[in-house]
């Protein structure tokens, strides 16, 4: 083998990995971009070495060429595992293993057994060996993307072996770099080829995955049309915040987030967590104190009005970095939560290895589905305002009449499958017109806000009391019968006798209380018109007093 044919065979080799880099540095994204830059300069920098040998010693031209051309193809397959899988391939460690076997082997066969063909065995062998370590990888990962590959490389071997084997035994020896000799030619010829399907295959593989990103992205915004359809359903939060979790899983591939709400009936703005999904297991609770505007990344993205990302190595409170770092978090994305100028809280994303690569974040989109999860959500706040304005007593905050109704019915017909009982209490502060009339009705108010929440504090938190009309109230013991609503009924009536209270001085306030129980086999007014009665029986008893219906 000639000069010029050795010449040719690595301007060759050089030449498709330049063109390859720039046709495909374009199409990729950056890290790859920069990993295949890396390697052609590299194989660049070796061949021209090679060739020029004439420049420097004639040693150093060689131990360089061939430890740079190595590198060169190192960072071709490591950059080829990264496109594949976003695999990171530990670079330090590799490329000081690489450059400690080489050093050893070239050292050896130079100085303690000068032998040229070992030498030039050694350095393919450790080729051999990265390109081995590349189809391993590739293998366990399960992936036939790059199928060319693996026949590139059971061609190279199976030839690779054979060429090991005839130089040992003498057929094909090699006295040097520059021999004319078949085998010698043909490991050239075959470096070309490797080299060209290498090349393809990882070129199909760009192709591939600029055809899942494709995908992923059209994938996104049918998750993000399926969501705004789905949780337009979902007037109630515990049903809307699992709705927007599945929408940032799909749509981001992100296994963590939280979601923030402004905190209500403050002056300043400020936000604390109402939901998250962790599966990076990340102190979330660190962040869940109260934000204020400005803090954080969600309160900074809150005070710009716009999306923030971070790399998390950047992150200012290091301890919080270092932690996530650690559980593999790569990348926060802060998206505010806007209604028509108004932001009501902010989404926080934590990205982890891989994901950044595969989901391509476009602000605009995050900003959009930011804007809508905002809407669901004050719809959902809204909602749940409505419903406790109708369903419960603004003076005593207690259920009212409608909501009694309602759970009554509902808890009748549960009480009905099986053999609990319940017991009705139906009480009426006495006299309280004159209380009104002898000290106002602003302290008529207090009497009977007082009432209301001696009420709370002796009920347990499974019974239900409604402020069923002026100074009449409903309470339910469930699972409680007659005899243990009494006691608790009678405890009720001695409290309110010795509560005092101010503005009524030590005029008497009392209270009658009817009792009924029921095992579910009657009517909600065939209950109430019993419990009803018990109570007149109290009033005409003198008032001050428990009565039941048996
Ligand atoms: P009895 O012992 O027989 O229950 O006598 P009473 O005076 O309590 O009975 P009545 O039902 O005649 O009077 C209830 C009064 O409660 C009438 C109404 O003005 C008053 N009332 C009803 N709702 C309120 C309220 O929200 N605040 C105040 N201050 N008074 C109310
Ligand atoms: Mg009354
Ligand atoms: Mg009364």
């Amino acid at each position: 083998m000639d000069n010029l044919t050795l010449l040719e065979t690595l301007v060759i080799i050089m030449s498709i990995n330049v063109i390859f880099t720039f046709i495909t540095s374009a199409r990729v994204n950056r890290t790859v971009s920069i990993g295949w830059r890396i390697s052609s300069v590299m194989v660049f920098t070796g061949c021209a070495l090679l060739v020029m040998q004439q420049l420097l010693s004639s040693f150093f031209s060689i131990i360089l060429s061939n430890y740079i051309l190595l590198l060169g193809f190192y960072f071709q397959i490591y950059t080829s595992i990264l496109i594949d899988f976003g695999y990171n391939v530990l670079k330090k460690k590799f490329i000081f293993f690489i450059s400690l076997v080489y050093a050893a082997s070239f050292l050896y066969f130079t100085y303690v057994d000068f032998n040229t063909t070992a030498r030039i065995i050694s350095i393919s062998s450790i080729l051999l060996g990265l390109y081995l370590y590349a189809i391993i990888i590739l293998y366990k990962k399960n992936s036939i993307k790059i199928k060319e590959l693996y026949y590139a490389y059971i061609f190279a071997s199976v030839f690779y072996v054979y060429r090991i084997l005839s130089t040992f035994d003498g057929v094909g020896d090699v006295s040097s770099l520059f021999d004319k000799n078949i085998v010698t030619t043909l490991s050239f010829l075959f470096l070309i080829v490797f080299n060209l399907f290498y090349l393809i295959g990882v070129f199909n593989c760009i192709n591939r995955e600029k055809e899942n990103e494709l995908l992923l992205e059209k994938n996104k915004f049918k998750y993000f049309l399926d969501f705004i359809n789905d949780a337009a359903k979902n007037l109630e939060l515990s049903e809307l915040y699992p709705a927007i979790e599945k929408v940032l899983r799909l749509s981001f591939g992100v296994g963590t987030a939280a979601i923030f709400l402004r905190n209500e009936g403050e002056s300043e703005y400020s936000h604390s967590v109402v939901y998250d999904f962790n599966d990076l297991e990340l102190p979330i609770q660190k962040l869940s104190k109260t934000i204020k505007l400005g803090e954080g990344m969600s309160g900074k993205a809150v005070q710009k009005d716009k999306v923030l990302r971070i790399d998390i190595e950047q992150y200012p409170n290091r301890e919080i970095a270092i932690e996530c770092q650690l559980k593999g978090a790569t990348q926060m994305v802060a998206i505010p939560l806007k209604i028509s100028g108004d932001i009501i809280g902010a989404i926080t994303m934590i990205y982890s290895n891989g994901h950044q690569r595969v989901y391509t974040l476009d602000n605009k989109f995050c900003y959009t589905l930011g804007e809508q999860i905002a809407l669901l959500i004050q719809n959902a706040l809204n909602y749940k305002k409505i419903q406790s304005l109708a369903n419960s007593d603004p003076m005593t905050h207690l259920f009212n009449r409608r909501k009694g109704v309602e759970i009554f019915s509902l808890e009748l017909k549960r009480l009905s499958r099986n053999d609990n009982k319940l017991t009705v209490a139906m009480l009426d502060l006495d006299n309280f017109k004159k209380i009104n009339d002898t000290f106002g009705h602003e302290c008529g108010d207090s009497v009977i806000k007082n009432a209301a929440n001696m009420f709370k504090e002796i009920c347990r938190e499974t019974d239900y009391i409604f402020r069923w009309g002026g100074e009449e109230f409903l309470i339910l013991f469930i699972d409680t019968d007659i005899s243990g609503a009494y006691s608790i009924a009678e405890h009720m009536r001695s409290r309110i006798e010795r509560n005092s209270i101010p503005c009524i001085d030590s005029f008497p306030s009392t209270i009658s209380i009817g009792l009924a129980e029921t095992s579910g086999d009657e009517t909600m007014d065939q209950v109430l018109s019993r419990a009803d009665k018990a109570l007149y029986s109290a009033k005409d008893k003198g008032r001050n007093r428990v009565e039941a219906s048996y």
